[in-house]
């Protein structure tokens, strides 16, 4: 290859050796990957392999949509036949075309298995000797990725015992936490009994939330933020999410937990705060994981947030498509806000590019592409690897563009935009980066 013959100053000039170059760069880039649903190698809740793989719930949702099992039936079945089940539905009876279903055939090639042979034995039987750790080394090597973000909830049960665990070994540095707070902003009052039991003095509160209630809500984040090192707080919201809200008791109350507990701790931890907005939970509830939905929600609520609080930071990413446009708009008025993703059933190649596009044309590289919302670890391949490709493409376009004003982008100008869209605008947003900065958040 004659680029290695080139230095990073060098100016690409055709827009053939422009779209190799970015290609190849954003190939190269290691990724953080900053939202996923995976947990630390030594926890037993971390999800691998191909039963998990073919037994998420985007294709649960197309295979029991296609067949006349019962849905009680269906989960009745243990994992495997589950697996069983959606292989001979999604695979065998039809061809994949799905974007879900392609995952798993990019997933299964990238870890070096032949998908012509259709063999689903021998995907089970082929990494069985592999260690976990080994497990996670060879999914990370492959997807290319520096670090995952994970979704750590303190009220679920086992996560809440792995993190009070004292037997827990050394933190893999590569997993890193955000702590999510859907339960406390969802779920008030019927979480007070569990943050009685654990020793915080709060009160349910018939008329708003008193003082004591809000310094032992703050001292349970403060506690938790300290166990878990989280790069951001997060929390996912339904489409009717909106800010202010004093239209009802249970309204009221999440406006004062967001202002007085958890917009003042992000302050004084120096998080961000994540906030996924537009899921419409159990739509249908027969499909118990599979069974959420999608709507519309009010960007008010972001701009009203951002311009209220211009010491905190909100990352924001929305289910919506119809929601995407303004969410940028936002984005362009109030530096406090980081765009994110193409979440959950925006992750397909078609809507990811056209988000992609418009993003990078409203915002330049100022936001982040994508993130996997991974369930299972070895999807970090498929969605890393569908990801890239059109990463790449929206970018070589953008560059092609600029290249036929005669400005042409240098090598190090094009590895350092590359970089910002991988997870360097995501560090750079947050203020902090892993492993060299815990000390000055304190
Ligand atoms: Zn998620």
């Amino acid at each position: 290859m004659d680029a290695a013959v080139h230095t990073g100053a060098s100016p690409l000039t055709s827009v053939s050796e422009l779209r190799s170059f970015v290609r190849q760069t954003v190939e190269k880039t290691p990724v953080t990957d900053i939202h996923t649903h995976l947990y630390p190698p030594d926890s037993p809740q971390l999800l691998f392999g191909i039963d998990e793989l073919l037994s998420y719930h985007y294709l649960i949702a197309e295979a029991l949509r296609v067949s006349d099992l019962p849905y009680e039936t269906f989960w009745e079945l243990p994992r495997r036949k589950q697996a069983d089940f959606i292989w001979a539905t999604l695979f065998v009876n039809r061809s994949p075309v799905s974007e879900a279903c392609r995952g798993v055939l990019t997933t299964l090639a990238g870890l070096g298995l032949d998908v012509s042979r259709r063999d689903l034995e021998g995907y089970r039987t082929a990494l069985a000797d592999l260690s976990i750790t080994e497990y996670v080394d060879r999914v990370l090597a492959v997807a290319n990725v520096r670090y995952v973000v994970m979704t750590n909830d303190p009220f679920d049960p086992t996560e809440r015992a792995y993190w009070l665990s004292a037997g827990r070994g050394a933190r893999d540095p590569r997993f890193l936490a955000a702590l999510r707070l859907d339960p406390l902003l969802l779920a008030w009052p019927r979480v007070v009994p569990q943050l009685v039991v654990a020793g915080y003095r709060v009160r349910t509160g018939e008329t708003g939330l008193d003082a004591q209630t809000l310094g032992e809500i703050r001292r349970f984040l403060a506690d938790w933020i300290e166990r878990l090192e989280p790069v951001y707080l997060a929390v996912s919201l339904p489409p009717e999410f909106a800010y202010p809200d004093h239209s009802g008791k249970e309204e009221a109350i999440r406006t004062q937990l967001i202002e007085e507990a958890v917009l003042p701790s992000a302050r004084q931890y120096g998080l961000p705060l994540a906030l996924m907005i537009g899921v419409k939970r159990q739509v249908n509830p027969a499909l118990r994981v599979a069974g959420d939905g999608v709507g519309k929600a009010a960007i008010s609520a972001v701009e009203h947030l951002c311009a209220s609080f211009p010491e905190n930071k909100f990352m924001v990413t929305m289910l919506s498509r119809e929601n995407q446009h303004e969410l940028a708009v936002v984005a362009r008025k109030f530096r406090n806000l980081l765009p994110f993703g193409c979440w959950w059933f925006l992750n397909n190649p078609s809507l990811v590019t056209e988000i992609t596009r418009m993003r990078m044309e409203l915002l330049g590289t100022s936001f982040v592409p994508q993130h996997s919302d991974a369930r299972v670890l070895d999807q970090l391949i498929y969605k890393w690897a569908h990801a890239r490709a059109i990463i790449a493409e929206v970018l070589s376009h953008q560059y092609e563009l600029l290249l036929a004003t005669g400005w042409q982008p240098t090598r190090s100008e094009v590895e350092r935009d590359v970089e910002a869209l991988l997870g360097g605008y995501f560090w750079e947003f947050t203020g902090r980066r892993p492993g060299a900065d815990r000390q000055d958040a304190r």
